[in-house]
């Protein structure tokens, strides 16, 4: 993959456990390697389209000097996100040198090192009490407020049937593509927030609610605990579901099952067809 390779940058900073350290600084030795597509900047040519190492050099420098953390993996894990959110990277591979480590015996380095990128997820919207759509709108806008997450598609609304439980409301629902700087667990905290934030209940399993917002697919993980659970369990069984999403991205693939969404979506309705 094209990236830009920063090495070597000298930087003045004061993290380290021992006071000293916090006192009198020292040198950090870092280097970073960027992670973009070249297509665009070398088609054009123009730095407008490049990442500009010039400037990520002198934020790298002036963040080492402003910041004080204890641990070297602490500044590697914050630069790092930093970079993510500033530039228009999809990684970032930091490392840190510590060269004058007070460790006390003879050494050349100690460095730490993290790798961290924007992961792709996928989001089901759902709302069916109220103003329907003014929730779903505002849930979107919210996902795209957020510094760590980046919203890249969202499918047209649609009008659905309750599902489970019917005496209810119809539905309206969508899908979202995201690219996200959140952990899963993190991410599902922030859709609850959001959905708090729209007023949600929970009283009836399944039944009204002006916002609900689901993990649907994050990159190829797998999770299954008490709390979550990705890819969505139920989503192979939901038109609602894998119709917006076969909008979006009709070959993203279930990690659990290697079935892509267009799969599920065909075996979902040749299944109705069959049983009617
Ligand atoms: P369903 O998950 O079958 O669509 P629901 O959305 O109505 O049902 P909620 O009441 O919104 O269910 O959520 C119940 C719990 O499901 C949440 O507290 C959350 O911890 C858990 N959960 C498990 N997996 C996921 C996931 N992939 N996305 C969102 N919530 C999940
Ligand atoms: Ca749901
Ligand atoms: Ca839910």
């Amino acid at each position: 993959m094209d990236k830009i390779t920063i090495e070597g940058l000298r930087c003045f900073g004061r993290h380290g456990v021992l006071p000293e350290e916090n006192k009198l600084g020292q040198n950090f030795i870092i280097s970073c390697k960027l992670y973009y597509s070249f297509e665009k900047a070398a088609k054009t040519d123009d730095i407008d389209n490049a990442v500009n190492y010039a400037d990520a050099a002198k934020f790298i420098t002036e963040y080492v000097k402003d910041n004080v953390f204890k641990l070297i993996e602490t500044l590697a894990f914050h630069l790092a996100y930093e970079l993510l959110k500033r530039y228009d990277i999809s990684r970032a591979d930091i490392r840190i040198e510590k060269p004058s480590a007070p460790i006390g015996l003879p050494f050349e380095t100690v460095a730490a090192e993290i790798s961290r990128k924007w992961n792709r997820a996928y989001i089901g919207l759902g709302s069916n009490i109220g103003d329907r759509k003014a929730y779903m709108d505002t849930a979107v806008k919210e996902l795209a407020s957020d510094d760590n997450i980046r919203v890249m598609q969202v499918a047209d609304f649609i009008e659905t049937e309750p599902y489970g439980y019917k005496e209810q409301n119809k539905f309206l629902n969508s899908a979202a593509k995201i690219e996200t700087l959140y952990s899963p667990y993190e991410l599902l905290h922030r859709l609850q927030d959001i959905e708090q934030k729209a007023h949600r209940e929970r009283k009836i399993h399944w039944g009204p609610r002006t916002l609900d917002m689901d993990i649907l697919m994050y990159e190829d993980i797998i999770i299954n605990d008490e709390n979550l659970v990705v890819p969505h369990r139920d989503m192979a069984n939901r038109e609602f579901v894998l119709r917006p999403l076969c909008q979006i991205d009709p070959y993203a693939v279930n990690a659990v099952t290697g079935k892509s969404v267009k799969q599920m979506y065909d075996e979902l309705k040749s299944n109705e067809k069959q049983n009617k």
